[in-house]
């Protein structure tokens, strides 16, 4: 006896059905639990591209920890804000808006700069922008495991109300614990209906202020430079209660928001930095890049010399181009950052062989006799509104003691990329009924492991669950 199979499939990750049948296409009927003996395993391994050894390897902490910050060292930091709505709601032109009435006019002429976030002052406070507007984007980070935004800013055309990719925003915001800040845009429009968007948003859960709820919500005209200074004051207002606070004296720690390499100067990356203040000379690491900081420039292209919390600039001095939603720590020796890419760098091209493990049906009950799941999350696709709502409420009502059914979003249409990136985000599988995944979703969800599970019956799809919920689940074959 050597390693069960459940072992082998955690350390490959790789289906522990797929390992049965292997298994028993050898001839050797086991189950889940059972162990099975060195060579088996090596094999099975082989297969996989992996190789087994007896010993228990002893792995390097390729992760750098990062230590609490003492309560009494924090101070106040400004807000980091991502735009979010339905296209051509008006999410670029709010950006832009914000930004140019934000710029003196000696600075007017020279701001050609993009580094991926800009800083605005309104009272003399700063806010932070990210430049790309979407939740699409805001996904990706997330699913990346990179979390920096603080409030979004849903966009919602008065003209045009609450449609597919508002709901969506709102869901993935949600998910992700980010409160929402409304600014209805466009009231320039004769035909802008701010109240009717106001309507149509409470049937989502934002019920607005002047209507007893707790969303706030701005009219604005990007277009007309309109409520914009409402906007803002708005978002501090949020920022305040939400006490958002960071330790500036200390290393620095941030997030990749952008990188590229150029021809010039080599890599060149937004950090957001999020704790500590990061300066010129610092060394440091993004994933599988090192260096020392060269220089850095503010998001006006001025050269500063150091960056406090929130606040994102551009670094040169990376030996690589990291990737957005890499994690920037601030090390106090130039070997040391740079022996750990090069372990990670190994350890990575390990990592793309093998795929991370998503929750799975097959994988369910394990994961909720271990402790490991108490939660599904389920994103519904249905080809009727009327088949989401019996879908929904069927499902929610199997939750028990052990496992809450959540559905985390539920709506009208075929599975698309968009799905399987917040299904990757938020750990869920997806549900689709009466709909497929279009190729790109479908080599996606093989990519990110993410379990899609198609039904034309909803019973099919409830016995499924259920059976998932019990550890019967039939293996597919
Ligand atoms: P995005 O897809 O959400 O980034 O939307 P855009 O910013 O590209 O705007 C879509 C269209 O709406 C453009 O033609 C804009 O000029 C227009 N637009 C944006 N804001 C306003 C506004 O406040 N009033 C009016 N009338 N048009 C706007």
């Amino acid at each position: 006896a050597f390693i069960t199979v459940k072992e082998l499939s955690e350390k490959m990750k790789i289906n522990p059905s797929d390992i049965i049948k292997k298994l028993i296409s050898k001839g050797i009927m086991v189950t889940i639990n059972q162990q099975i003996d060195y060579e088996n395993a090596s094999q099975i391994a082989e297969e996989y591209g992996f190789l087994l050894e007896k010993k228990e390897e002893n792995e390097d902490n390729l992760e750098i920890m990062d230590k609490e910050d003492d309560e009494k060292d924090l101070l106040p930091r400004p807000p980091v804000i991502t735009v979010m709505g339905h296209v051509d709601h008006g999410k670029t032109s709010l950006l832009d808006a914000i930004r140019k009435t934000n710029v003196t006019q000696r600075e007017a002429g020279g701001i050609t700069q993009h580094i991926g976030a800009s800083v605005v002052e309104i009272n003399g406070k700063k806010v932070v922008f990210l430049d790309t507007p979407g939740h699409e984007a805001f996904t990706a980070m997330r699913a990346r495991g990179a979390s920096v935004t603080d409030i979004a800013v849903l966009v919602v055309a008065a003209d045009d109300g609450v449609m597919p990719q508002t709901i969506e925003a709102i869901n993935h915001a949600k998910a992700a614990n980010v409160p929402i800040i409304v600014a209805i845009n466009k009231i320039d429009k004769p035909n802008a209906n701010p109240d009717r968007v106001k309507q149509e948003l409470v049937e989502y859960g934002l019920v607005p202020e002047d209507w007893g709820g707790n969303t706030i919500c701005v009219n604005v005209s990007a277009q007309k430079n309109l409520g914009l200074d409402d906007l803002l004051e708005m978002i501090l207002l949020e920022a305040e209660m939400l006490e958002l606070k960071a330790n500036p004296n200390r290393p620095a720690r941030g997030t990749i928001i952008e990188a590229q390499l150029d021809k010039n100067r080599g890599p060149v990356a937004t950090v957001l930095v999020q704790k500590g203040t990061l300066k010129t000379g610092d060394v440091i690491i993004a994933g599988t890049a090192y260096g020392k900081v060269r220089a850095m420039f503010d998001d006006k292209g001025r050269k500063v010399k150091k960056a406090s919390p929130s606040i994102p600039v551009e670094v040169l001095g990376l030996s690589d181009v990291p990737k957005a939603g890499d994690i920037l720590v601030v090390l106090d020796d130039e070997k040391k950052a740079r022996s750990i890419a090069e372990k990670r760098k190994e350890k990575f091209r390990e990592e793309e062989m093998m795929q991370k493990q998503k929750i799975s049906l097959d994988e369910l009950f394990n994961q909720i006799k271990e402790g490991n799941v108490k939660e599904l999350n389920i994103i519904l696709k249905a080809d009727v509104q009327g088949s989401v709502e019996a879908l929904k409420s069927s499902i929610e009502q199997l939750s028990n003691d052990d496992v809450r059914l959540r559905v985390i979003h539920g709506a009208v249409g075929a599975i698309t990329e968009t799905d399987v990136m917040f299904a990757s985000a938020s750990n869920a599988i997806i549900i689709g009924f009466n709909v497929r995944p279009d190729s790109k979703a479908k080599s996606l969800a093989e990519k990110e492991k993410v379990d899609i599970r198609l039904y034309r019956i909803i019973y099919d799809a409830i016995d499924d669950l259920k059976a998932a919920m019990k550890g019967m689940l039939e293996p597919e074959y």
